[in-house]
């Protein structure tokens, strides 16, 4: 399995995940519907997600 989608802070595969597109940059947005951590994932894994986020926030 590659990126497997699970919650980083409680392994819940019980995830929201909405493709967005800031900057035309394609980013999984996943909250997890178990602990209702959010986090950010790079669609792309050559993108740098930290650049991106940072103009984001
Ligand atoms: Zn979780």
């Amino acid at each position: 399995m590659t990126r497997d989608a699970t919650c980083p802070t409680c392994t819940s595969t019980d995830l929201l995940r909405v493709e967005l597109k800031p900057q035309d940059t394609p980013m999984m947005f996943n909250t997890c519907r178990e602990c209702e951590n959010t986090w950010w994932d790079a669609v792309d894994a050559s993108i740098d997600l930290t650049d991106v986020l940072e103009v984001l926030s």
